[in-house]
């Protein structure tokens, strides 16, 4: 496929009741746009359930034949369809969701495979039914991704470069494709890590070799502070692959941290823009770019959930392999070092605390 552009829309942009007209205007605004990965419908508002959530909730609970049990599991797969009536043609659609869900519900097992075959289904779903409101071809990730059997965190195969390849090849054609999840060798569905549309879409517009990567959300772009602890945050217009990358792990959700390295490593332009705001343009992200001495801080992020090991005596820079030293201390105890703050005579390792937890690790106590 020559000339194209791959579009995400996030969930806050599938929520919407206008999104089958906004994303039809922006899909007729340039023809070069030929794949649309989505999600699953998210937020509207500050306190709505995202329908990923709703699904993990259902696919946790083990069928009884309780009269009681099955009336709560059928309202909320009644309220949870409801969430795709603005993105349906029709009833028969939804009802053919509706089906297919209960299907999927009651193929209940315990185990982590049977969690993400529901969990998948929110995106599956909305590529459907929006397939068929905007007539647009539907392509299951089954033909594009071959995914490890790590259920909820699974990692894309190199195999799947080549089948992208083949099956999204049609100039003529607009494809729809489902985020979030692939099939492993055994045809079970696995669903990457939350969030993990973006890398979807990261990985498709990286295999076609695509002019830009349109990552459309409900925000202008990306901001230098997060605007739920600063007011009113700058947007930044370009930003380099690397800077978004700290910025992602360290706290900003507006782009998966992992969907940075496919995208990174081809050179492909990544165009972070707001669905409810179009043609406005958005953030950038490139490989260089040159830096603005009015603004030498791209962005502060926060979050939480490190602990820092600090040591600090006079002299400390003048002894010779220290920093080695401690650090090994850490790798025989297998834990991993974020960042490193150095001074003159002080110097602090920063780790996750889970890793201290989770590994009941000496280095806790
Ligand atoms: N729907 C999934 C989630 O809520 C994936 C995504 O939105 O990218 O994590």
């Amino acid at each position: 496929m020559t000339e194209n552009i791959v579009c995400k829309f996030g969930g806050r942009s599938i929520a919407n009741s206008q999104a089958v007209a906004i994303i039809k205007s922006i899909l007729d605004n340039n023809s070069k746009r030929k794949v649309i990965v989505v999600s699953a419908p998210g937020e509207i508002k500050e306190g709505d359930v995202r329908v990923t959530d709703s699904l993990i909730k259902l696919a946790n609970i083990k069928p009884t034949q309780d009269a009681e049990y099955n009336l709560n599991i059928l309202n909320s797969i009644d309220s949870l369809i409801e969430r795709y009536r603005p993105l349906a043609p029709n009833r028969d659609s939804l009802g053919e969701i509706g089906k297919e869900l209960i299907k999927r519900i009651n193929e209940y097992e315990d185990s982590p495979a049977h969690i993400d075959a529901v969990k998948a289904f929110g995106e599956e779903a909305c590529a459907r039914i929006l397939s068929e409101s905007l007539g647009y071809e539907f392509v299951d990730t089954k033909e594009l991704f071959l995914v490890s059997s790590d259920f909820g965190n699974a990692r894309i195969l190199p195999e799947s470069e080549q089948m992208i390849k083949d099956r999204l090849k049609n100039p003529e054609k607009v494809y729809i494709v489902p985020g979030f999840y692939g099939f492993t060798k055994e045809g079970k569905r696995a669903t990457f890590s939350r969030g993990g549309s973006d890398l979807t879409g990261a990985y498709i517009a990286t295999a076609l070799d695509s002019e830009v990567y349109e990552n459309f959300t409900d925000t202008d772009g990306v901001f230098s502070a997060d605007p739920r602890i600063i007011d009113s945050p700058r947007k930044i217009d370009v930003m380099t692959y690397n800077e978004l990358r700290d910025l992602a792990y360290s706290g900003f959700s507006v782009f998966h941290d992992e969907a940075v390295e496919p995208v990174r490593n081809k050179g492909i332009r990544v165009h972070i823009r707001n669905t409810f705001n179009f043609p406005n343009e958005g953030t950038y992200i490139v490989s260089e770019r040159l830096s603005d001495s009015k603004r030498p801080i791209v962005g502060v992020a926060y979050k939480e959930g490190f602990c820092s090991f600090e040591l600090g005596f006079f002299g400390l820079n003048s002894m010779v392999g220290l920093t080695a030293r401690i650090a090994n201390i850490f790798a025989e105890q297998g834990v991993s070092i974020e960042y490193i703050t150095t001074a003159i005579d002080d110097m602090a390792f920063i780790v996750q605390r889970d890793q201290l937890i989770n590994k009941n690790n000496k280095l806790s106590s």
